[in-house]
């Protein structure tokens, strides 16, 4: 099969995963969701107690076994889909995504995925460092209110109490770290189709990006 990349990156809450998820599914491409991965490798560095800073305390990922397979992630055979989107988890991804150490593995990893087939990776460096080839790339944005209330209504919909305010602090505070640090930060790459979801609906953002899938497919 040929290979096709798609790139999707923004902010936290632009509807990254939401929307990759879906176009995966109408068009039968593979989908990795890559801040599972990095949510995953938090989840176990807390789990270690190591220092999260130290770029050096990160050797266990070379033993670890991460796999995503049907929108579900598991650690070493163990499906962790639901701990990783835990508070202590959310609040200290930023902080482990910033090493050096992780990122290179990280890249590697999802380059080695994405080179088979037809894929479509969402995360915040995807076009701009992992795959600077992909047939497409879209950032996606939207205001950090609509992307704090969607938070909030997921949480909702789930049964998880959650405050607003908080929300917005937290996702500021993520998207800030993110943006800033020194490896592979958050950026939107030069050759990116910029798509604001504040004002659309999930099937019309999805419409756009798989109308720019066909016209680059065929
Ligand atoms: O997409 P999600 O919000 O689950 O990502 C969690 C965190 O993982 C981000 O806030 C970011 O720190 C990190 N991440 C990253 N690079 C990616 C994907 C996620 O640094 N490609």
């Amino acid at each position: 099969m040929k290979n096709f990349q798609v790139a999707i990156d923004g902010p936290a809450g632009s509807g990254k995963s939401t929307i990759s998820k879906l176009i995966a599914k109408e068009l039968k491409f593979q989908y990795l969701d890559t801040g599972a991965m990095y949510r995953a490798i938090t989840y176990q560095a807390l789990a270690l107690k190591i220092n999260l800073e130290d770029d050096t305390a990160y050797q266990f990922i070379e033993k670890l076994k991460l796999e995503y397979k049907n929108d579900k992630m598991y650690l070493n055979g163990k499906d962790v889909s639901l701990e990783i989107r835990k508070p202590n988890v959310t609040n200290n991804v930023s902080t482990v995504a910033k090493n050096k150490s992780v990122r290179i593995k990280m890249k590697d990893f999802q380059q080695k995925i994405a080179s088979n087939g037809q894929v479509i990776l969402d995360g915040r460096d995807i076009g701009s460092n992992v795959l600077p080839n992909a047939n497409l790339k879209v950032f996606l944005t939207a205001t950090i209110e609509c992307r704090a209330n969607r938070r909030f209504l997921e949480n909702q919909a789930a049964g998880i109490k959650s405050s607003l305010k908080e929300l917005l602090e937290e996702i500021a505070l993520r998207d800030h770290t993110d943006a800033t640090r020194k490896y592979a930060p958050l950026k939107k790459a030069d050759d990116a189709v910029t798509i604001d979801t504040t004002e659309l609906s999930i099937n019309e953002v999805c419409a756009e990006i798989i109308k720019l899938i066909h016209e680059r497919m065929f």
